[in-house]
C-alpha cells in the first residue's frame, strides 16, 4: 500500500496515510490561550473547583488543564508538564501535553496565559475577622515568664503550626498573640489543633492544662462554644539545675504531675511528684555550665582545671567511670564543683 501523502510504500495507519505522516497532520489536543485562576493574595492559596488549595500552582495547572483541554483519546499515558514564569498577575506557561500513539512518542506545546483574580479564601478572610475558636493561656506559677521563656514558647507554638498545617490543617492560624498577667495568650483558629498545641508545651515545660469553655452564641441554629486551654508550667523548666532538701539536681524530664531528676552527687535518677517540690530552688540552666579541663583521674577522683583561672581542683566523682573527653562539664555552686553527666 502506498501512503497518499508522502507516496511510501508501507503499513497504512489511517485514512490511507502512514503513521508519520498522520503524527504529522494532526494535532492532539487543543485548549483555551487564556485561563483565569483564583488566588488568594494572603496566603497564595489556590481555589480549584470550589476548594481551595495549598498546592504549587504548576499541581494545580496540571487539574486544570486535564479539566479544560481537550486530549485525543488517541493518545495514552498522557502526561502534562506545565512551565511558568509567575508575576503578581499571573503567570505565563508553556503546558507541554504528551502521549503516545501506537510505539510513537508525541509532545504538543500550548501557550497559555494565566490571569490571577485575587480573592481572599476562607481561611484567611476568618483570619482577618480574628476568629479563634481557642485560646491558649501559658502562665508560669509564682513568677512572670521570663523574655526568653517567652520568646520559646512562641517559637514553639509557631513551629508547631507550621507542623500541624504542613500535615494537612489548612484551616489553622494564630489570630492573635497577647501579653497577659506575666504569661501569653495565643488565639487559635482551630480548636483541635489548640489542644494538641497545649500538650506539646506540656511536653517541654510540665504542668498542668485546665479546660474550660464558654458559649459565645448561636451559629446555624448550633451553640458555638470557645475553649480555653490553661497551662500553668512550674518555675523551672527542662535541663535546669536546682537544689532540693540539700542536694543538687538537674532535672531530666517533666510531665504533668511528675519530675525526672538527676542527683549530680551520685547521678542516681528519681522520680519526683511536682507537689513535694514546692520548696525547690533553681539554681540556673544550661548558662551556668563550665566546661573544665581533665587533667588526671583515678576510679574515685578526678582533678579539673578552671577555663579562665587555671586553678585546678579536685572533685569526687559521681560514679566510677573514666572520663575520656578533654572537657569536663560542670557547675559550681556554692563553691563546690558538681560534674554534669552526659544527658
Ligand atoms: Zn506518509
Ligand atoms: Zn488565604
Amino acid at each position: 500500500m502506498f501512503c497518499v501523502e508522502c507516496g511510501k510504500d508501507g503499513p497504512i495507519y489511517k485514512n490511507g496515510v502512514c503513521i508519520d505522516c498522520y503524527l504529522k497532520t494532526n494535532s492532539f489536543t487543543k485548549g483555551p490561550s487564556i485561563i483565569d485562576i483564583t488566588v488568594c493574595p494572603q496566603c497564595s492559596s489556590i481555589k480549584f473547583k470550589n476548594i481551595w488549595t495549598s498546592d504549587l500552582l504548576g499541581e494545580v495547572l496540571r487539574r486544570v488543564v486535564k479539566e479544560t483541554f481537550q486530549i485525543s483519546r488517541e493518545l495514552s499515558n498522557v502526561d502534562i508538564n506545565p512551565v511558568c514564569k509567575e508575576s503578581k498577575e499571573g503567570a505565563d506557561c508553556k503546558i507541554y501535553i504528551s502521549g503516545y500513539i501506537e510505539k510513537n512518542e508525541i509532545t504538543e506545546e500550548h501557550n497559555l496565559q494565566i490571569r490571577f483574580k485575587k480573592t481572599s479564601c476562607e481561611v484567611c478572610s476568618r483570619r482577618f475577622g480574628g476568629y479563634h475558636e481557642a485560646i491558649i493561656q501559658v502562665r508560669v506559677e509564682e513568677r512572670k515568664l521570663t523574655k526568653k521563656e517567652e520568646k520559646n514558647i512562641i517559637l514553639l507554638i509557631e513551629n508547631q503550626v507550621e507542623y500541624l498545617k504542613s500535615k494537612g490543617n489548612r484551616r489553622l492560624f494564630i489570630t492573635d498573640i497577647e501579653k497577659e498577667h506575666g504569661g501569653l495568650d495565643f488565639f487559635i483558629s482551630d480548636k483541635g489543633a489548640a489542644l494538641l498545641i497545649t500538650k506539646k508545651i506540656q511536653i517541654e515545660y510540665g504542668g498542668r492544662i485546665k479546660q474550660s469553655s464558654k458559649n459565645i452564641g448561636m451559629k446555624d441554629s448550633r451553640q458555638i462554644h470557645r475553649i480555653t486551654y490553661l497551662i500553668k508550667i512550674p518555675p523551672y523548666k527542662k535541663n535546669d539545675f536546682v537544689e532540693f532538701e540539700n542536694d543538687i539536681y538537674q532535672i531530666l524530664n517533666m510531665q504533668a504531675s511528675k519530675v525526672k531528676m538527676i542527683n549530680l552527687l551520685n547521678w542516681e535518677e528519681s522520680i519526683f511528684n511536682t507537689k513535694n517540690l514546692q520548696k525547690t530552688k533553681i539554681i540556673g540552666g544550661d548558662e551556668i555550665i563550665k566546661e573544665f579541663i581533665l587533667v588526671s583521674q583515678n576510679s574515685k577522683e578526678i582533678q579539673i582545671m578552671h577555663p579562665k583561672s587555671y586553678k585546678i581542683s579536685i572533685v569526687r566523682k559521681s560514679k566510677p567511670i573514666n572520663f575520656d573527653s578533654e572537657k569536663i562539664k560542670a557547675i559550681t555552686y556554692k563553691e563546690k564543683i558538681y560534674l554534669i553527666p552526659k544527658i
